[in-house]
């Protein structure tokens, strides 16, 4: 049995499958799920806002983050396919920027894309600017934290309904806030 397989069967308890359910069957569940997004944050968190922007130099970058969260934040990288263990993080909570602290995501947004990259079907309100990068031969929108510009990721149209959005996006960009405070 291949291990994706077995995680998939693990994942069918119904311990965790609020955290991890289908998304909302409606834009206005959609809607909700962006409104109540604190909810899923640990108690105490002190988090920023997308408008206290953070600017910092290449090499205060270089202090600030490691290897792979410096090439893919800075520099547009992009990590192995099924490399992050976020790709199975399934507990209630926050994901935020590993670069700036900004909350982008909730454990509600994401799915199991099959890709093998954290995969998400919305975003917390004001967490992202796109723009295109013509970086292969086709278009694509890339996807970047509206506080510190890091890079996460690129946006595509097959998720799932209703958005029908897949923000694929690199682990290594990533923080998880479990919503119970333990790491
Ligand atoms: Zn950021």
């Amino acid at each position: 049995m291949q291990r994706r397989t077995l995680l998939k069967i693990l994942a069918v308890g119904p311990f965790i499958t609020r955290a991890h359910a289908a998304p909302p069957k409606t834009m206005k569940g959609i809607q909700e799920m962006q409104d109540h997004w604190k909810s899923l944050l640990a108690p105490g968190t002190e988090v920023p806002s997308p408008t206290e922007e953070l600017n910092l130099t290449k090499e205060e970058w270089k202090k600030r983050l490691q290897g792979l969260s410096y090439s893919v934040l800075r520099e547009e990288d992009t990590e192995r396919a099924g490399t992050s263990p976020l790709n199975n993080e399934k507990r209630p909570g926050v994901f935020t920027c590993a670069g700036c602290g900004l909350p982008l995501f909730t454990s509600e947004m994401k799915y199991e894309s099959g890709t093998g990259w954290p995969s998400f079907f919305t975003t917390i309100p004001g967490a992202f600017k796109t723009r295109t990068d013509y970086k292969i031969l086709y278009p694509r929108t890339e996807y970047h934290c509206a506080r510190c510009g890091g890079h996460h990721g690129h946006l595509f149209d097959d998720g799932p309904q209703p958005t029908g959005k897949r923000y694929c996006n690199n682990g290594a960009a990533l923080k998880f806030i479990p919503k119970d405070g333990k790491t």
